[in-house]
């Protein structure tokens, strides 16, 4: 799309709450492996839900399935299916760009482009939108803002992205994907690579944003999944099994009542 094409958005204040993810009886192979089996969670609008798991349980792939980035793998193949409030994500009434603009994502490892400016790097993924907002500076401020990031950096928006620290760079990274008005928003392990403090700025960010957009997160972190979300799954694969969903449910039932002794021994750090 070219600029000249380009519709100018008006409604520069944030989304009404975000979008409901039903992922029903999704399964996953990479080439003749089966990696996922049968997953079915439901990821409510309003809510944190924290997926949870050891390494290699299929947490990430079921995360990149929800936005489509499964496809971008070769011999990548699905089954079931994930419905963005009732939308069939996977279907030909949502055009990819669309799915990939309403469920954002983001990654272990701060992403942003380094040598743009740190305001640049917030509307750098509004192009894939087609839309330009009526006021630039003012969604700049407005997804700082609501990353948490905006009283550190407001005095210097044009400088490079790649001077902030690792937890700062999280946070922009935050508020780029929240630029593009995203119902969900997908974060794996989005404090793995951050120091303490970084870490509890973006968690009281995702605490706040909640409210607005629909957040599903991974995270090894047994603490944080309970400080963040309210509901939980926990992710196993046993010895040549694909993963699957073993428990879920309210996250205080899941940490504090879990009904499979196998939730119990991870949740407790036994395994
Ligand atoms: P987790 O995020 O829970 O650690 P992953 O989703 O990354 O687990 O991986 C699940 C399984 O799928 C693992 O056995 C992993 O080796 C395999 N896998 C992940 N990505 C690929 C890929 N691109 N090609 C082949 N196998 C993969
Ligand atoms: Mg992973």
């Amino acid at each position: 799309m070219t600029a000249d094409t380009q519709v100018t958005d008006t409604t520069d204040a944030p989304g009404p709450a975000g979008g409901t993810l039903d992922a029903v009886g999704v399964s996953a192979w990479f080439g003749q492996r089966k990696v996922l089996e049968q997953v079915d969670i439901v990821m409510n609008s309003g809510e944190v839900t924290a997926l949870i798991g050891p390494s290699g349980c299929g947490k990430s792939t079921f995360l990149r399935i929800l936005n489509r980035m499964h496809e971008l793998v070769p011999a990548a193949t699905l089954a079931g299916s994930v419905l963005l409030d009732g939308e069939d994500v996977y279907g030909t009434a949502l055009a990819l760009t669309e799915v990939r603009r309403r469920i954002g994502m983001v990654f272990q490892k701060p992403n942003p482009f380094p040598a743009m400016s740190i305001a640049d790097n917030v509307t750098a993924g509004l192009k894939l939108t087609g839309r330009r907002p009526a006021d630039r500076e003012a969604l700049v401020e407005e997804c700082l803002r609501r990353a948490s990031l905006w009283d550190e950096v407001r005095g210097r928006l044009t400088a490079p992205a790649g001077g902030l620290s690792g937890g700062q760079q999280q946070r922009l990274c935050i508020a780029r994907s929240l630029a593009v008005r995203p119902d969900v928003l997908l974060m794996d392990e989005p404090c793995s690579a951050l120091d303490p403090t970084s870490t509890r700025r973006v968690e009281e960010t995702i605490g706040e944003l909640k409210e607005q957009v629909t957040i599903v997160i991974v995270t090894h972190n047994m603490q944080q999944a309970q400080r963040v979300s309210q509901r939980c799954a926990f992710f196993l694969a046993e010895e040549d099994s694909p993963g699957r969903v073993v428990e879920q449910g309210p996250t205080e039932q899941v940490f504090q009542h879990p009904e499979d002794p196998r939730t119990a021994d991870y949740v407790n750090g036994r395994f």
